[in-house]
């Protein structure tokens, strides 16, 4: 069944890809090779992005064109976005979204001023920009964004490896590119894009686009990079990151780029990516972006990874020696299909991004480290939904993949359940229907927005075979339905056994397993995850001197160390916590370390509050706006 919920707003520049054979006549005129492809935009109601003032029936952005100059003395930017605009015939206005901005003058493609207003600022969704332009249908807006812009964070050369140079980095997801882009911020509204960036020397600039040449020096002590993304993508995707950094290539077509003291260990660690592109092509289709690079940035960063197209950014705090955290650059890569390639429409229904993504993400881990590993990887995620959901409640509203309500990142509701949804429709119809289900999602809805009904429809009419199997699935259960539904598919049983008997082994005798030496970051993680979580100084100091878990370098097992003793007010690795916390700033684990202080109150709440006096300034406004909710919390 298919309902007419895809409209183009003016299509003319996409009506000539219909083949030809199927055409009565003969078509008038092919696209000239120069015009880009113009993504349509979903118009049911569902998929009606509440979080931009944009409206894109009346007109909309189809190209960014930037010209920008780094300032690392005044920690902004600014100079130029020339907007190519697509707009009904009678359209003398466009919203663009904006927070920040600091707009000095928009004018015509000729020159000729327009007049513009800045609207009230809503909270987290910054002001409507609304140009009054007429015919015009390309404006040309100078601005400067605010040097505290939300999506940017400007290093300072003590926050990096090397020391010496400043650096910077964009994180746009999920409204956070309008604090430096004034464009139509929302994921339903694809735009193809490119740029001109100057940077003082010797820095290096990247972005998620292609860079075109060597870089051309201004004489002014400056370099120019210009970079272009010919292929529509949803505007949070724009992303640009600017250091000291080299590149080492992992593959024909993959690469990695890195501060170069960080560089050689970055690249030994993404040195199975080449086998993952490969893995993940066999799987669902091909890779579409050309090269597949990525960049390890200083541990400011405050996610895992963000996906940007052709240049995954990464936090060097995945990097454990033994690519056991291998699985977050099989993740981001996924998203080159999952997110990138098809988009959720709007923020709510995230798990479209994040939860096909999971699922694909296990599936090149098994492809590429083996069943074993993706299944013990799986149980971990199974572990993270049955927690999450005895906390909130086992049919908390919130627990539904599809929801009306703010996009929460790392939830494991749209990674994890989302990801359990596709392997229980596997485990009923089987991997072999299923992947051809899934790849000819990606194939059909390629560089297009989509929605949770949209998903719902397709899987009715191009999976589903009887009535008798689409009650067996409870495919709307899944995808409206809060909580986990009974035919759930459960990871195996026997993915931990040996590492759930250890752990019962040490509850019940405090006797230390002796294979830990031997065992996955998995295994690890799952052992740190489920001993009693009650421990004495005594214990605390037992297991440390066993497992070396103070001296791990693998963050995800340090980091359970540092939660476990942290909760058990173990003065010892306070120290350790506070350097920790000065450093990193990745979200997922920052946040949860100050959360663990703040509970215990009277010793705990003295020490979060003085380490977070000296590093609140050093982390993105992402993981700032997390630890001032835990902070704020009242007694
Ligand atoms: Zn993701």
């Amino acid at each position: 069944m298919h309902r007419p919920i895809l409209a183009v707003l003016l299509a003319t520049t996409t009506a000539a890809c219909a083949t030809t054979s199927v055409m009565e006549t003969p078509p008038i005129a092919q696209p000239a090779q120069t015009e880009r492809m113009v993504s349509p935009i979903l118009t049911s109601p569902e998929a009606v992005d509440t979080q931009t003032f944009a409206q894109p029936q009346v007109a909309r952005v189809t190209h960014v064109d930037l010209d920008l100059a780094l300032d690392f003395v005044g920690k902004s930017m600014g100079g130029t976005a020339v907007l190519n605009v697509l707009a009904q015939d009678d359209a003398d206005n466009i919203v663009l979204d904006s927070n920040g901005l600091r707009i000095d003058r928009v004018t015509d493609a000729a020159g000729n001023a327009l007049q513009y207003t800045l609207g009230e600022t809503v909270e987290g969704k910054g002001a409507p920009l609304t140009i009054m332009m007429g015919n015009a249908r390309k404006i040309r807006i100078a601005y400067r964004a605010a040097p505290d812009a939300d999506a940017l964070q400007w290093l300072s050369p003590e926050q990096t490896a090397g020391g010496v140079h400043p650096y910077l980095f964009s994180q746009g997801q999920a409204t956070l590119n309008r604090t430096w882009i004034p464009t139509q911020d929302s994921p339903g509204i694809r735009q193809t894009w490119q740029a001109r960036i100057t940077a003082p020397k010797p820095l290096d600039v990247v972005m998620s686009g292609v860079r075109q040449g060597e870089p051309v020096d201004t004489g002014d002590g400056r370099r120019a990079f210009t970079f272009v993304m010919d292929k529509p993508v949803p505007p949070y995707l724009i992303a640009i990151a600017a250091g000291d950094i080299d590149f080492a290539a992992t593959g024909p077509r993959t690469g990695v780029w890195a501060e170069p003291s960080v560089l050689a260990r970055a690249a030994k660690e993404v040195g199975d990516t080449e086998a993952m592109v490969e893995a993940a092509e066999a799987l669902y289709g091909p890779y579409r972006w050309g090269r597949y690079d990525m960049i390890v940035l200083p541990p400011a960063f405050p996610y895992g990874g963000m996906e940007n197209p052709v240049m995954t950014f990464l936090t060097p705090t995945f990097i454990a020696g033994d690519r056991s955290n291998n699985g977050l650059v099989a993740h981001e890569l996924a998203h080159s299909w999952s997110g990138n390639l098809v988009t959720n429409a709007v923020w709510g229904d995230s798990w479209l991004n994040e939860g096909v993504t999971t699922y694909f993400e296990n599936r090149i881990v098994e492809e590429v480290y083996g069943k074993k590993r993706a299944s013990q990887e799986a149980a971990l995620m199974f572990a993270n939904i049955e927690e999450t959901l005895a906390e909130v409640g086992t049919h908390a509203p919130g627990t539904a993949l599809s929801t009306d309500g703010e996009y929460e990142l790392g939830s494991a509701i749209a990674y994890d359940k989302g990801a359990f949804f596709l392997m229980t429709v596997e485990s009923i119809v089987g991997r072999e229907r299923f992947d051809g289900w899934l790849r000819q999602w990606f194939d059909n809805h390629a560089f297009q927005p989509a929605t949770s009904e949209l998903f719902y429809e397709d899987m009715m009419a191009n999976l589903v075979r009887s009535d008798a199997e689409a009650k067996s699935l409870s495919l709307r259960e899944w995808i409206f339905e809060p909580g986990l539904p009974s035919n759930v598919a459960a990871p195996d049983p026997a993915a931990f056994a040996e590492v759930d008997r250890a752990v019962g082994i040490y509850a019940k005798s405090g006797t230390i397993p002796a294979a830990w030496a031997g065992w996955s970051s998995a295994e690890r993680q799952r052992f740190l995850d489920n001993i009693p979580k009650e421990r004495t100084a005594a214990q605390l100091a037992t297991l440390d001197d066993a497992l070396g878990l103070s001296g791990s370098g693998n963050n995800e097992e340090l980091f359970l160390w540092l939660e476990l003793a942290l909760a058990n007010r173990y003065d010892p690795a306070v120290p350790q916590a506070e350097s920790f916390l000065a450093t990193v700033g990745r979200a997922k684990f920052v946040r949860p370390l100050f959360e663990t202080l703040w509970e215990q109150g009277d010793w705990g709440r003295p020490i979060a509050t003085s380490i977070y006096a000296t590093t609140r300034g050093s982390y993105h406004s992402v993981t700032r706006r997390g630890v001032d909710r835990v902070m704020d919390e009242s007694e």
